[in-house]
């Protein structure tokens, strides 16, 4: 059985697994980036995967999937990543060039919406979007069934979509971004902005909405930026469902239920699609990375489809 390993690089950790073609985890503990930029983030993590590629018992991986933000996904270079300090980084030709493996690149949020259409909550649509809201926001978009990537492999970025002119400054340099609004980084820092009593995570405002006003305010004004978002990607591309995922998802029906609402009273004309909780959840970004690697093997995912059961 063909086995690839998948490398998530993520602006605060690195995780990886084996994945067998089946889909089959075996998930390793991730590692922190502990705050390295530049060359000194590329060395931890060359130092993670080597340590990875050392306990691997049995037959070793035939490719290597790997899914960074800011990753151009036609020639594995990261064209830009903050956390990382990563401008124009050759990372797939570095890894390929330590290892001796072959590196299939793919971007985060793109990667993990190409798995949750495979095998997760859009299994079976030619047509989806999914939201990907955690400290910032992104986006996937499939098109008859192709994500979309863009001109300069910089489509998706929804979390800087204007829903507010004039709103809040964002860290991109405009004013009224989705993410300033909705992410859950901004959704704890525009509750404590507007009086919150202690400092919460967006998960512990999520529990207070019934008994803080403070708190149902903040929720329904990020509730409210992403159902004009919503709506817009409804109206532009017409998706089968729009999947929500990241951290903020865990809120399931607290954030599902109003956002659908919301979603239908801003679309007069036509219905709205159904808005549903990732299925894959974390686990998705690694079985996208796993899925590249296959495929750039020339090896199907029939076996992993199959796996994943019928259409819910
Ligand atoms: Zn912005």
């Amino acid at each position: 059985m063909a086995r690839v390993l998948a490398v998530d690089v993520g602006g605060t950790s690195f995780k990886a697994a084996l994945v067998e073609s089946d889909g089959a985890m075996q998930v390793w503990e991730s590692e922190p980036t502990g705050g390295a930029l530049g060359e000194a983030a590329y060395l931890r993590l060359a130092s993670y995967i080597g340590r990875i590629l050392g306990e691997i018992v049995g037959e070793a991986p035939s490719a290597l999937g790997l899914i960074a933000p800011g990753m151009d996904e036609r020639n594995g270079q990261v064209i830009f990543a903050a956390n990382l300090g990563w401008r124009d980084f050759p990372l797939g030709a570095r890894l390929r060039a330590a290892f001796g493996l072959a590196v299939a690149a793919g971007h985060d949020v793109r990667t993990a919406g190409l798995a949750e259409s495979l095998l997760g909550a859009a299994r079976g649509e030619q047509d989806a979007a999914m939201i990907m809201i955690g400290t910032g926001i992104a986006a996937a978009f499939l098109c008859n069934g192709q994500a979309v990537s863009g001109a300069r492999q910089m489509a998706c970025e929804i979390g800087h979509a204007p829903v507010y002119p004039e709103g809040e400054a964002c860290a991109c340099g405009q004013f009224g971004c989705l993410e300033t609004y909705a992410s859950a980084a901004a959704i704890a820092r525009r509750y404590r902005a507007a009086g919150g009593t202690e400092a919460l995570s967006a998960a512990e405002i999520s529990r207070r909405l019934g008994a803080d006003p403070v708190a149902a305010r903040v929720w329904g004004e990020a509730v409210e930026a992403l159902s004009i978002a919503c709506a817009t990607v409804t109206l532009m591309l017409d998706p089968a469902v729009i999947v929500i995922g990241g951290g903020l998802a865990e809120a399931e029906e607290v954030l599902l239920s109003p956002l659908g609402a919301a979603l239908a009273r801003r679309l007069a004309w036509r219905s709205p699609p159904p808005l549903k909780r990732t299925s894959l959840g974390a686990r998705g970004a690694l079985l996208g990375a796993a899925i590249l690697a296959f495929r750039s093997q020339g090896l199907g995912i029939a076996e992993m489809v199959a796996a994943a059961g019928p259409i819910a």
